[in-house]
């Protein structure tokens, strides 16, 4: 029974968190603050009232429309609110009622927001990286004092995960505007990766780099070019996805960091294990 309210807290949580997180998606990347003002519809400014904005449900009792001039609101609230929610639950599910379980969800929420607003806009705006290596970096301390490390790296290693991180990812960028006479990277990656570093360690940070590098191709043309490949973006957008046209990807900077933050949870969540059988398969232990 206490289980299951707090599986209920913990997702109900993750819901108002992922709701606030639309909020930083939507504003950061134009420079707005997210505490003020109130969100307005922004075809008629109707100001949206407190029950037009309990997470998931409300987008539903809406019908996906806006109440003041019926304009659709995007398929993205509701996704991301449930996927963060989800998160949370997941995260509560897998630490207990516990510091840790807040450090792994917090540090999730952020990566996502990260991974979004560079798909949607090819930024990665400072207000989630700077947040988020002052969250990482202070939780460590917590988390020392608590007698709590794992999954997240100890103190030294968060200091050098940092420099290693944005360190490794400034060479990679620069052998890849080497490979393809274009920039290849933005200096939000290499932001990110300092927060990625701080908080798995200088081994899981180049961990994170591989795995970008790996999942990059699938996600490039399994999901991004096919839905951008018509060179409209209508159907991206009726799925509350406003990607830019195919066209645009290719011309611009790769959003590297669409695919370095699923990265950095996957080697935090499982990096060591991976690097253990990776050493073991190749016989170096
Ligand atoms: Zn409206």
């Amino acid at each position: 029974m206490i289980e299951t309210l707090q599986a209920s807290y913990a997702f109900i949580v993750g819901a108002c968190i992922g709701s606030f997180l639309n909020v930083c998606i939507g504003r950061w990347p134009d420079g707005l603050s997210v505490v003020a003002p109130r969100s307005r519809c922004p075809k008629c400014g109707h100001r949206i009232t407190a029950k037009e904005n309990i997470p998931i449900l409300s987008w539903f009792l809406l019908r996906g429309r806006c109440s003041g001039c019926g304009e659709r609101i995007s398929m993205q609230y509701p996704i991301v609110e449930l996927i963060v929610a989800l998160g949370w639950l997941a995260a509560y599910l897998s630490f207990g009622m516990s510091f840790m379980a807040v450090r792994v969800a917090v540090f999730g929420t952020v990566l996502l927001g990260i991974a979004l607003t560079d798909a949607k806009h090819f930024l990665i705006p400072d207000g989630f990286t700077v947040f988020g290596v002052i969250w990482v970096l202070i939780t460590v301390f917590v988390g020392v004092y608590l007698g709590e490390y794992y999954p997240f790296a100890r103190p030294w290693d968060a200091i050098l995960g940092m420099f290693v991180g944005a360190g490794a990812i400034s060479v990679t960028g620069w052998l890849g505007e080497v490979a393809l006479k274009r920039p290849a990277m933005g200096f939000g990656d290499v932001t990110l990766m300092a927060v990625v570093g701080a908080a798995v360690g200088p081994q899981r940070a180049l961990l994170t780099i591989f795995v970008a590098a790996l999942i990059a191709p699938i996600v490039l043309l399994g999901i991004v070019y096919p839905l951008t490949s018509r060179g409209t973006t209508d159907e991206a957008g009726q799925l509350g996805l406003p990607l830019e046209s195919s066209a645009s990807w290719k011309r611009r900077e790769l959003p590297f960091g669409v695919f370095l933050a699923p990265a950095a949870l996957i080697s935090l969540l499982y990096g060591d294990r991976m690097i253990e059988s990776y050493l073991r398969f190749s016989g170096l232990r």
